[in-house]
């Protein structure tokens, strides 16, 4: 018999972290911090744990943590989107995603993708009998070709889903690509995603350009986020979902019969921490930059060319003088050689890719990089 997603197999993600374990490997493959959430946030989950907090949440989200989320957007965004009808807490940025492609995807619907492209959404797509329209970023920089773009749009196309910061690239938009994004849009009907789970995750004094940002772009817009990402707590899978009242409408009927609503104690702590210390959020650049210039000058004798990621916890580096394998072998070679798991990229691109490359997450204390570059730079 026919099944529904001929195409999904095991996640890069698993087969790499699994690798990693069985070969004693250091893990830079899967995203994920080697270090812990906040110990004044920890507390707060097992305060509202310890106090009672065990019964279902509101289906929308606890109120505090809406609230909390709706004064992040005003003071980051300059837009604070209402806490009762534009907000929704979600069981993660997974959960937002697919609830936000199911509830506006119809049968043959174009939804158009970047690749490289997060590997979710077109399953969800698929599911909901639309069609995913994979478009190259540029290889060099990562960024997207407008006049493609405009091609590439249709009556067809419901929806484009934007991911900045980008996984797993690094790069991120500029102001202009907002401009260039509504001038491509205004006319149509067309719904955009961003998938902004990095959003505090940008460099070199840039500023993360939201769709938010954008009062147009914003009318049309699910955006999504991860406090898994921010809050060093990607176990808890908690995330949350903005867009307008008649598209959060929509959202929620999905939402609902999907998870219903997410863990109580983790949203009500989240909430306390949000407002108690909104200095993590701000600091948290600053952070993740440290690393990420710890592990470019410590790769810098490798063989390895890194042009620098703008945002994410993702370096990109090319194998180009090192190997010629595939970047899949590429990546178990040096799993098992090197002893330093990584992630190949080509795997979230539909055309074969010029370039050899494979990502290297550095969300791991300064020790682990030392070695990981140790390791790498013998190679
Ligand atoms: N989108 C992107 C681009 C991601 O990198 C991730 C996490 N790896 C997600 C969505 C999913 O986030 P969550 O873990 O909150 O479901
Ligand atoms: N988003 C994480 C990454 O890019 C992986 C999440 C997952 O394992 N599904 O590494």
């Amino acid at each position: 018999p026919e099944t529904k997603l001929p195409k999904v197999g095991t996640t890069i993600f698993t087969e790499m972290s699994q690798l990693a374990n069985a070969t004693g490997a250091i893990n830079l493959s899967q995203g994920f911090p080697d270090f812990d959430a906040p110990a004044a946030l920890r507390e707060r989950v097992t305060h509202h744990i310890n106090s009672g907090a065990n019964q279902y949440a509101p289906m929308t989200g606890v109120p505090a943590l809406r609230e909390a989320i709706a004064l992040k957007c005003e003071r980051l965004y300059g837009h604070r989107p209402c806490m009762d009808t534009e907000v929704t807490v979600t069981s993660g940025a997974t959960e937002a995603l697919f609830a936000a492609i199911s509830a506006v995807v119809r049968r043959d619907d174009e939804v158009i993708l970047f690749d490289p492209c997060y590997d979710s959404y077109e399953p969800a797509i698929e599911l909901n009998g639309g069609k995913a329209v994979h478009l190259p970023l540029d290889e060099q920089d990562f960024s997207i070709d407008w006049n493609r773009l405009a091609d590439a749009i249709n009556p067809r196309t419901r929806m484009i889903v934007i991911n900045t910061p980008h996984n797993p690239t690094g790069s991120v938009f500029g102001s202009e690509d907002l401009e260039r994004l509504a001038a491509l849009v205004r006319d149509t009907d067309i719904l955009l995603i961003g998938d902004e789970v990095y959003e505090h995750i940008v460099f070199d004094g840039a500023a993360h350009q939201s769709l938010l940002c954008h009062r147009e772009l914003a009318q049309r817009s699910f955006v999504v986020s991860s406090f898994g990402k921010t809050y060093h707590a990607t176990g808890w899978k908690l995330g949350y979902c903005i867009a307008p009242a008649p598209l959060s409408a929509e959202f929620r009927k999905v939402h609902q019969y999907l998870t219903f609503s997410t863990m109580t104690p983790a949203q009500l702590g989240l909430a306390d921490f949000m407002l108690d210390a909104p200095e993590h959020y701000l600091e948290l650049p600053a952070f993740y930059q440290a690393k990420r210039d710890l592990f470019s000058e410590l790769m810098a004798p490798s063989r390895f060319g890194l042009s620098l990621a703008l945002g994410t916890y993702f370096q990109l580096a090319d194998y180009s003088a090192i190997s010629d394998l595939p970047d899949t072998e590429f990546a178990k070679w040096l799993t098992r050689e090197a002893g330093v798991a990584s992630i190949p990229v080509s795997v979230f691109c539909q055309q074969p890719m010029q370039r050899r490359l494979v990502r290297f997450c550095f969300a791991k204390g300064e020790d682990t990089l030392r070695e990981a570059a140790t390791r790498l730079c013998k190679i």
